[in-house]
């Protein structure tokens, strides 16, 4: 029998660990806040942000929101960044990417201050996580890591296979999988796109986490029996819908669910856990500034 992993009830309990978290930063006077900054005019990367700031004020943590004009030069953003690495009640940071072709993404990144680095992009604190020595786990890496811990599911030993090998989800996912910490120690493949034979690197992994931005691709056919598959993607593929499209994973569910021991939906899977990790880091940044003990959930 295939167990669903359900991403939002796990975001649930991580948001309310959050939520319980700013009850502890606020009473000790300490109200914790994140900052979004957007240099777009894309839709998507409006929601997106919109999103993150309705989170924020469902936990209490304060959401400051700065539009940086699309056209305006690159010197514009590196200051508002600036200001927000000197304010006092800005503890969480974050840039929504992509940022327009005239600015330097790498230098964006680095602008914020590693401390304030919620997202966990910044090199610092891409290279504490590579250490071992992790300051802010990446939101959707992080976030299968919880689902992986939530629903009890050996990584120790096991064959992991990450599809995809971005800065954001491939190469942190295997970094976190390779670990000798918990949900660790496993053996871990990457794969991408010019990997040869993926079908055969997949038919032995016990754990799967697909990030590949291609939907659907991986079919029940190309699994192990009994296999965890984790589907980070997130596609819009034409349907016959009000919206006039649908969103798939990387993974087509159906044939999978009937091979996987566990699969996370899309969406419902992987999505609500990077928002709920968010809040997390934001919180746990908060408390770090000011020395003030929290439970993180
Ligand atoms: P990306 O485009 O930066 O990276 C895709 C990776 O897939 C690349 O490393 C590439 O080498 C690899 N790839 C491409 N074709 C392949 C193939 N045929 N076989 C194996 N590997 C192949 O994408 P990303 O930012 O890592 O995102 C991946 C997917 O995850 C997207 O659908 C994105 O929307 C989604 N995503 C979801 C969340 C979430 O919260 N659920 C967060 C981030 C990204």
């Amino acid at each position: 029998m295939t167990e669903v992993i359900d991403g939002e009830a796990v975001a649930v309990e991580v948001r309310s660990g959050v939520a319980d978290c700013v009850e502890t930063l606020t009473d000790a006077g300490v109200k914790p806040g994140l900052a979004t900054v957007l240099m777009s005019d894309d839709p998507a990367s409006e929601t997106y942000v919109s999103m993150k700031q309705r989170d924020c004020e469902e936990v209490g943590i304060e959401g400051i929101h700065v539009d940086v004009d699309a056209d305006a030069p690159a010197e514009t953003l590196f200051e508002t960044i600036d200001e927000l690495n000197h304010r006092e009640d800005v503890h969480g940071i974050l840039v929504q990417l992509p940022v327009p072709d005239h600015v330097d993404k790498r230098e964006v990144l680095r602008r914020i201050d590693p401390e304030k680095d919620v997202d966990g992009f910044h090199p610092e604190n891409v290279g504490r996580l590579v250490a071992g020595n992790a300051r802010y786990k990446p939101c959707t890496p992080h976030g299968v890591q919880k689902l992986l811990a939530a629903y009890d599911v050996e990584t120790e030993g096991a064959d992991a296979v990450v599809v995809g090998r971005s800065d954001i989800v491939g190469k942190p996912m295997a970094n976190l999988l390779i670990q000798k910490a918990p949900v660790g120690n496993a053996t871990t493949t990457v794969c991408h796109s010019r990997t040869e034979d993926l079908d055969a690197k997949l038919a032995s992994a016990d754990i799967v986490v697909a990030a590949a931005g291609i939907p659907e691709f991986i079919g029940g056919s190309m699994l192990k029996d009994g296999a965890t598959v984790i589907d980070v993607g997130i596609n819009r593929v034409d349907a016959d819908t009000e919206k006039g499209y649908a969103l798939v994973g990387d993974v087509d569910y159906e044939s999978a669910s009937e091979v996987a021991g566990a699969i996370t939906p899309v969406p419902g899977g992987v999505g609500p856990m990077t928002r709920a990790m968010l809040l997390y880091n934001t919180v746990k940044s908060a408390s770090e500034r000011h020395g003030i003990d929290v439970a993180l959930p």
